[in-house]
């Protein structure tokens, strides 16, 4: 098939940005994640990374507008027009959702997949302690699971509605997701 086109889903703390990493290098495609680019911003102290610090530092989401604006900016890209891309902390609001969708649609393109990396949230809040990273702290944490029920999970349903949506275990060790994750991919290029 050409280019694959995925999004994976799941709770901040799931393994979702470790394992697309190892899924961009395997099959050749562009890891977007939204997380790594504002960090980046921040870490350079962009005016974009001014403006989404004290945001990210509360566990809360940079607006749509913005967050929006730069992935149909990195989307439009030759080398993700070239190699297709794997979407990693986006979408994370039905705004968004719409956007990517309608970013995609006048590029004559669409989704291939959306993956719901599952892991429970009492198993994330643990592995999200356990990492120390600077922006969580225990309120933070709470506030990024309670916005990711509110905001996020109603895409799970979104992406139902376009049958593009596949719900695979983060639970178990990385190289055992990592073949469960490969396992739905490829079945997905077979078919196409
Ligand atoms: P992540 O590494 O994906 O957990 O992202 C870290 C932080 O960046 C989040 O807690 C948000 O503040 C911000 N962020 C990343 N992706 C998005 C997005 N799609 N929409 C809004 N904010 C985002």
């Amino acid at each position: 098939m050409e280019n694959l086109r995925i999004v994976i889903l799941g709770r901040q703390g799931s393994g979702k940005g470790t394992q697309c990493l190892r899924l961009g290098e395997s099959y050749g495609v562009i890891h977007i994640s939204t997380g790594d680019m504002l960090r980046a911003a921040v870490e350079s102290q962009t005016e974009l990374g001014q403006k989404a610090k004290a945001i990210m530092d509360a566990g809360d989401l940079v607006s749509d507008e913005i967050i929006n604006a730069i992935v149909a900016q990195r989307i439009g890209m030759n080398d993700v027009s070239e190699n297709g891309f794997i979407l990693d902390g986006y979408p994370r609001t039905a705004s968004q959702a719409q956007a990517l969708e309608e970013e995609l649609l006048v590029k004559g393109l669409k989704l291939d997949l959306a993956i719901n990396l599952e892991v429970p949230v009492s198993e994330v809040t643990q592995r999200m302690l356990d990492r120390s990273r600077a922006d969580d702290t225990e309120e933070a944490i709470r506030r990024r699971l309670e916005i990711y029920e509110n905001e996020t999970t109603p895409l799970l349903e979104w992406f139902e509605d376009r049958n593009n949506l596949v719900v695979v275990s983060g639970l178990g060790p990385e190289d055992e997701v990592f073949s469960r994750l490969k396992g739905v991919i490829d079945g997905i290029i077979s078919e196409n």
